[in-house]
């Protein structure tokens, strides 16, 4: 079954698009956070960033940066969190890769993703260094 927002791709379901080309789109998302909030994403289905092919990746974040200042402008926003909630445990609902454009004004109190956890993870250097090596691996 497709998922959601393949069904606003193929115009099954209404949604306010702000842009689209062959393959990406943005829309509003429907419980914006704050006024402007937009959702980019992929035409094709991709659950995850993981998932996504290079070319498709390439034009996705292409057209984030294109909707950056466009959703700011329209708003008059001081800045915006652009995030993607990779995966279900992550918070993911949509399981169809789609990116948070969430404008954002000077004292509306959202703070910063770090907010997402109570603090820093209690981690010794070695453990650090073994992290960083092993994903340096895998890059
Ligand atoms: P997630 O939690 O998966 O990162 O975010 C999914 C987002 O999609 C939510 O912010 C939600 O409001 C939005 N959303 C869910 N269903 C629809 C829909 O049918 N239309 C639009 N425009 N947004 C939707």
């Amino acid at each position: 079954m497709s998922t959601i927002f393949s069904q606003i791709v193929e115009g099954e379901i209404p949604a306010r698009i702000v842009y689209e080309d062959e393959t990406t789109i943005a829309f509003l998302d429907a419980n914006p956070l704050a006024p402007g909030h937009t959702l980019v994403i992929p035409k094709d289905e991709y659950e995850r960033l993981n998932d996504v092919p290079e070319d498709v990746a390439t034009d996705l974040y292409a057209t984030v940066h294109r909707m950056v200042p466009a959703v700011e402008e329209s708003v008059d926003a001081d800045a915006t969190t652009v995030a993607f909630n990779n995966g279900e445990e992550a918070g993911q609902e949509v399981p169809h890769v789609h990116c948070h454009i969430v404008p954002r004004f000077q004292g509306d109190g959202g703070g910063p993703i770090h907010g997402l956890f109570g603090g820093p993870a209690d981690l010794a250097d070695d453990k650090l260094d073994d992290i960083a090596a092993d994903i340096e691996s895998r890059a």
